[in-house]
């Protein structure tokens, strides 16, 4: 074997073994290993953040955003109480939520890390009543709490920094590891508007999202008809998502299995007193299936740009 070669594979091995923090994710327990900080995450992805909101245009729609402030709202203190009294009460220094709603007629939202979440007008005629609203809220919150971005960038970071290592051994000239380091982060952050989720991920939100809709007090077997009418407002199948999601029926499918927990939530914040009284959807439903169908082809042309759901 080629000296070379051997090395490689070692520095490689040890890369992978030994970068990187365990981290539990709330309610559905699985580990991961993150290799970037809250606070690198944060730093990058905040001034994102301030670009996309400098340059949006935020909806006129006094109704409907105070809808969207109101529930987004409702969802992050009922997830905040939980950490709290989950052993996460440490976790909460790393949010701090906001919720937009954008004049973009997209059938989209998306969620930055820290709890920066933004929805399109575009969605909101697909989602028809606000404990729909709860279920894209919750699944875009589960993807903060998740700290899905952050695992994401550590998968980039390791490939990263394992593609350094590798250059700089065939090139014979050892750099300077913080260089290393900050050029692995600059690469990482010029990606990072532009990142998406794992399948993994997307369902692992799904789950999460379904339970802390349900621990607001929102009704969660809304959301098998609501992605429902997600799988119409996409043209049916998949093909319209990104690869990574999961396919509608599979999605619908999970939920499904994931209902009974989830109603223990609803069931216990219902005693609680904190369930909502249902909002009527029929009268909506005639006019926005020809809003729905207008904004697909939008939604197809936006949606590969953002963190979508
Ligand atoms: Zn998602």
């Amino acid at each position: 074997m080629k000296p070379f070669r051997f090395l490689l594979i070692a520095l490689t091995a040890l890369v992978m073994t030994s970068c990187g923090t365990a981290s539990k994710v709330p309610i559905t327990g699985r580990t991961h290993r993150l290799s970037v900080s809250d606070e690198q995450v944060l730093s990058l992805s905040n001034s994102q953040y301030q670009e996309y909101m400098a340059s949006a245009k935020k909806s006129t729609d006094a109704n409907a955003t105070a809808m969207v402030k109101r529930v987004g709202q409702r969802l992050a203190t009922a997830v905040e109480t939980y950490l709290r009294e989950n052993g996460f009460a440490n976790e909460l220094q790393y949010f701090n939520w906001e919720f937009n709603l954008v004049k973009d007629n997209a059938v989209n939202a998306f969620c930055m890390p820290g709890g920066k979440i933004v929805v399109y007008e575009g969605l909101l005629p697909v989602t028809q009543d606000e404990a729909s609203l709860a279920i894209v809220l919750g699944h875009e919150i589960a993807h903060a709490v998740a700290k899905h971005s952050a695992e994401q960038m550590s998968k980039k970071y390791n490939q990263s920094q394992i593609t350094q290592l590798g250059g700089a051994v065939l090139s014979s000239a050892v750099g300077s590891g913080a260089a290393q380091v900050a050029t692995a982060m600059a690469s990482i952050g010029l990606q990072f508007a532009n990142a998406h989720y794992s399948r993994e991920n997307e369902s692992e939100a799904d789950h999460m999202g379904l339970v802390f809709a349900a621990m607001a007090g929102y009704d969660p077997a809304v959301a098998v008809s609501f992605w429902q009418r997600m799988s119409a407002a996409s043209g049916g199948g998949s093909t319209s998502y990104l690869s990574s999601h999961p396919s509608d029926a599979k999605r619908i499918t999970d939920i499904q299995k994931w209902l009974p927990e989830a109603q223990q939530y609803y069931q216990a914040s219902k005693a609680a007193g904190q369930a909502t009284s249902k909002t009527s959807t029929k009268s909506t439903k005639s006019s926005s299936k020809s809003t729905t169908k207008k904004t697909t082809n939008t939604s197809k042309a936006t949606t590969a740009k953002k963190f979508t759901f």
